[in-house]
């Protein structure tokens, strides 16, 4: 009947629909596919919305054996992707489902830094490539110890990587935000360095004008600006730093021994204030006693009464007199006390500045001295020894320097000395090391050089100056001065001694040979 008035033809699917239509149940069902045409989810998925929610929540949070991030990501965006509701809510459901099945990932300890290793039976190529990756991703971790954000990405990155066979594209996304995350640090971290430089040098700059030009200060001071004329070097920041806690250390010296004058001056001054003061009563007291014994003397006409009075005032100024010269005794005893005091304050300043000047350098020429170079050596040292690089020593000597000082006197020879240390601070690098052994005799030690490296910088720093002249009035052309050297390899634990005994004795080759030569040295008995 109902097909009859719809006009509809007698077929199966009417007929369906028109008991469905005519039923209880059939309304129910004819709804929930109405629904379920247009996309909506079902009264059951809907009913567990909320605990699927919670559930899918809690596994995004937790760290699942193969699930990545990158995975997780993915699946967010097939979730965003997803054209129905109904869709949606069963991939949620699907998801959670296998996230929820996997066991914890184990994630690297933070003591244990270093990732899980790479499975072995990635391609060669990419696994060579995948490695790579890690080691820079490694770097980071370390290099980042401090910050907890770029070191957790890191590791995130690295537990993630151990169980990917190939690094996708998702991978070197999150790559790419740890290194803008590092990157940003940098630029941090080298704002902050060059802050804390420029505030320096300004208290540099205030502090010299503290102290008169002369005052040993002021060559600490100099010194210290020049460790901070760009570019920095961190091995001669180290030296500075080595150099004003020395500094710092005997000028606590200087001050006890200035407080210590000062105390004395404030006691003797005390002695001196009360002994004048007790002075100026008994001589106030004499004064009165006088003048009353001249009037009695005035008045009187007895000549035992004038006698005794004139008696009584020659005891007195005897008593004045005597009162009087311990007063000058103790004055000059308080004087030589004070000068003493004086003395030794400025003996010990004296030192001081000898002392921090010549702590580490030489005054006539700059160069290191002994005890400067026995410390930068060893640091020089340990650093080859940890990083592995080559280190080489050269001796250096001035060619008949006796000739130049006996012709053309001792302040040309000086003038020699100090063009020399020059040409090797300009030819060689800031960082290389200039010592003065002694007369006109130099070592350099030449960080990250082996014995041919080191050579040829020696036959630069020969051929400029062999190119200079020194002015003198009985020379038109000026005076020509060269060296002869030897240079030595240092090797890993030997001796600064030993090896500069082996840089001396190639020296004496060159000498022998006709001097203005440069020669190898055997190597350490150990490696012949
Ligand atoms: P050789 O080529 O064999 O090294 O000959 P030399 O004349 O350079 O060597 P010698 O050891 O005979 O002489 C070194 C001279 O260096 C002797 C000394 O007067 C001079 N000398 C040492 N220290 C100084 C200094 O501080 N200033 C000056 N002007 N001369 C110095
Ligand atoms: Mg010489
Ligand atoms: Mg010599």
């Amino acid at each position: 009947m109902r097909l009859a008035e719809q006009g509809l033809e007698p077929t199966p699917e009417h007929y369906r629909q028109a008991y469905l239509a005519a039923s209880p149940q059939g309304a129910r069902r004819a709804a929930a596919d109405a629904r379920a045409d247009a996309g909506l989810p079902s009264d059951a998925a809907l009913q567990e919305l909320g605990p699927m929610l919670a559930r899918f929540v809690r596994e995004w949070e937790r760290s699942q054996a193969g699930v990545s991030r990158i995975h997780k990501l993915q699946a967010l965006q097939g979730l965003e992707a997803a054209e129905r509701p109904a869709q949606a809510l069963e991939l949620l459901r699907t998801t959670t489902e296998r996230w929820a099945a996997l066991r914890d990932r184990s994630v690297p300890s933070p003591a244990a830094s270093s990732a899980p290793e790479v499975p072995a039976q990635a391609p060669a190529a990419a696994s060579a490539w995948k490695r790579l990756w890690l080691d820079a991703v490694r770097m980071a971790e370390q290099a980042y110890a401090s910050q907890p954000d770029i070191q957790s990405q890191a590791r995130e990155l690295l537990a993630d990587a151990a169980e990917l066979d190939e690094l996708g594209a998702g991978f070197s996304t999150q790559a790419q935000a740890l290194w803008d995350a590092c990157e940003q640090r940098i630029g941090d971290d080298e704002r902050v360095s060059s802050a804390a430089l420029e505030s320096m040098r300004l208290l540099l700059d205030n502090l010299a004008e503290l102290f008169d030009p002369r005052h040993w200060m002021q060559a600490q001071i100099e010194a210290l600006r020049e460790v901070l004329r760009a570019p920095v070097q961190l091995p001669r920041l180290e030296q500075a730093v080595q150099a004003l806690k020395d500094l710092l250390v005997r000028q606590g010296v200087l001050r006890k021994a200035g407080d210590d004058a000062r105390a004395l001056a404030r006691e003797l001054i005390d002695m001196v204030v009360r002994s004048l003061g007790n002075y100026v009563e008994s001589s106030e007291r004499y004064g009165e006693r006088l003048r009353a014994g001249m009037r009695e003397l005035d008045e009187s006409g007895d000549w035992q009464r004038a006698k005794s009075v004139v008696q009584g005032i020659l005891a007195q100024s005897q008593q004045m007199l005597q009162q009087t010269r311990q007063l000058r005794l103790s004055f000059a005893d308080a004087q030589q006390q004070l000068q003493q005091a004086r003395e030794r304050t400025s003996a010990l300043e004296g030192e001081i500045e000898q002392l921090s000047e010549l702590i580490q350098q030489d005054p006539l020429t700059g160069a290191l001295n002994r005890r400067g170079l026995a410390v930068s050596f060893r640091r020089e040292a340990s650093r080859a020894e940890r990083s592995g690089e080559a280190l080489s020593l050269a001796m250096v000597d001035l060619d008949l320097f006796k000739s130049i000082n006996d012709n053309f006197g001792h302040d040309t020879g000086d003038a020699v000395l100090r063009e020399l240390v020059q040409v090797l601070r300009s030819e060689l690098r800031p960082t290389d090391l200039v010592a003065r052994m002694g007369g006109e005799e130099f070592l350099v030690v030449l960080p990250g050089q082996d014995e041919q490296g080191a050579l040829r910088a020696l036959q630069r720093v020969q051929e400029v100056f062999a190119a200079r002249r020194f002015p003198h009035p009985r020379q038109r052309d000026g005076i020509r001065s060269c060296f002869s050297a030897g240079v030595a390899r240092w090797s890993p634990g030997e001796a600064l001694e030993a090896a500069y005994g082996r840089a001396d004795q190639a020296l004496l080759r060159a000498k022998q040979a006709g001097r203005q030569r440069i020669e190898l040295a055997a190597q350490p008995p150990a490696q012949a």
